[in-house]
């Protein structure tokens, strides 16, 4: 299995190079250069199978000559193991036809483990086999950090250390990060803001020498392997509700596009998806697309759904690529004049096929506490609030035909958003027991000003790529 760019300049690579490499060197993302499809007969044959053992059926067919079928195997076993339901991955009912595909029992609460358990360990993989070793550094309001600690810790190939602004993230943010006592993690909070701790990464990175001299990397929502590890939660979701003999729509909370990407990537698979709804809070970049056309960047708003919150949808640029025909330097023209005037302008056929397929909803933060409540009155379901804005979509958004099951991705754990959920219902959810001593628990961190001389002293104290 190849991969192209979309930009179409970028030499291809397999998937141990777009792994490492994230970003294609012309600037777009890799895709496959050819979908791997299955027969109805070959999907049915993957019913009833575990998680873990799904998973890496799928994600074989990408991997494809770069790891063997085993090693791939004994990864997503382990990767999975630590997930607090047998199921990993369960769907739970909301009413007659509406599904929460909870991807929130992993080590963070939130549906970035999906991925990220398995992509330390596939970095992990790929390093110690080239005998190298990188360290990884990023910045974080809160959720993204937690996920890329828990998936780095204890991997021998790989040094983390994470930015997030001091006093600025929730306590149960800051301990799920800081708790980590593992050797290859540090955690350092910044006197400052989150955009001090970006533009500290930034420079960082553009710091060549010390960049070159740390094997800096990024472990970020456009690397190619965290959409392919996000694929098989929507084929289980799908299998189990009786596909490929039974359609199915998926409605899913958006922010980079990655996860609903992951949604198409199984119809392009050959999977009967009937339709995927886009759930966007006030940030409602891609709800304008969908309904007028109109991809233009506005200012980002603080919302209850926080982990949507975003201006760009980075992952956009893969389906856009597809709707242009696999056009790199078609594509390339649309990105660039998007970045350089702020509107993207997608031809109108495409942007007609694309409404065929995706149905955009946007939810402001009383009708997220509205929905959150109503999910506890009618199933006694307790949503957070990006998994809320999926229901709502779904709602509102659902195919005509009743026989058509709608999955809502429930993106995170009630437990992760407590205030908004109290709000909603008066009920502040408890953390799940694997998680309850988690204030209790030891704290490491440094705390430093927001300065790049003793940031990059730091990292070079925590990197240990100099030892075998
Ligand atoms: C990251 C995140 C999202 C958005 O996912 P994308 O892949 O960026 O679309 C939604 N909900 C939660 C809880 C998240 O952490």
């Amino acid at each position: 299995m190849r991969y192209i760019s979309t930009r179409g300049e970028a030499a291809p690579r397999d998937f141990e190079g777009v792994l490492l490499a994230g970003l294609a060197e012309d600037g777009g993302l890799f895709l496959p250069e050819t979908w791997p499809g299955l027969s109805p007969a070959e999907w049915r044959g993957l019913r009833g199978l575990p998680y873990a053992e799904l998973s890496a059926r799928l994600i074989h067919l990408f991997a494809g000559e770069t790891l063997r079928f085993e090693t791939l195997r004994a990864m997503t076993g382990e990767a999975y193991a630590g997930f607090g339901h047998p199921a990993v991955a369960p769907l739970v009912q909301l009413d007659h036809r509406t599904f929460a595909l909870e991807l929130f029992h992993g080590p963070t609460l939130a549906f970035k483990d999906m991925a990220m358990q398995l992509l330390g360990r596939l970095f992990d993989h790929a390093l110690a086999r080239r005998g190298e070793r990188i360290t990884i550094v990023g910045a974080t309001s809160g959720d993204t950090g937690s996920a890329a600690i828990e998936a780095c810790r204890d991997r021998h190939a790989i040094d983390l250390v994470m930015l997030h602004p001091e006093g600025r993230t929730s306590e149960v943010q800051r301990r799920q990060m800081t708790t980590v006592l593992s050797p290859n993690i540090a955690n350092l909070a910044i006197q400052g803001s989150f955009d001090d701790c970006q533009d500290l990464v930034k420079a960082m990175f553009n710091d060549s020498p010390f960049r070159r001299e740390m094997r800096l990397a990024a472990v970020n929502s456009i690397n190619w392997a965290r959409v392919a590890a996000q694929i098989p939660y929507y084929a289980y979701a799908a299998l189990a509700l009786g596909a490929p003999d039974r359609p199915v729509a998926f409605s899913v909370p958006t922010g980079n596009f990655g996860n609903v990407l992951a949604a198409w990537a199984v119809r392009r698979m050959g999977l009967p998806v009937e339709r995927l709804i886009i759930g966007a809070n006030r940030n409602n970049i891609l709800a304008r697309f969908l309904a007028a056309n109109d991809m233009s960047i506005r200012g980002v708003e603080p919302s209850f759904s926080p982990s949507m919150d975003i201006q760009v949808s980075s992952n956009f640029e893969r389906l856009l690529f597809e709707l242009l025909g696999r056009d790199g330097a078609a594509t390339a023209a649309v990105m660039g004049r998007f970045r350089t005037e702020g509107h993207m302008p997608v031809p109108d056929a495409a942007w007609r096929e694309a409404t065929q397929l995706f149905h955009g909803f946007s939810l402001d933060d009383p009708g997220t506490l509205a929905e959150i409540r109503h999910l506890w009155t009618t199933a006694g379901y307790l949503a957070d609030p990006h998994t809320a804005v999926g229901t709502a979509a779904a709602r509102a958004k659902a195919p005509e035909d009743a026989a058509i099951p709608v999955v809502v991705a429930a993106t995170a754990h009630p437990a992760k958003f407590p205030d908004a959920v109290e709000r909603a219902t008066g009920l502040r959810p408890p953390l799940p027991p694997r998680l309850a001593d988690l204030y209790e628990r030891e704290e490491r961190y440094a705390v430093l000003p927001d300065a790049l001389p003793g940031v990059e002293a730091f990292v070079r104290a925590h990197a240990r790529r100099n030892m075998t």
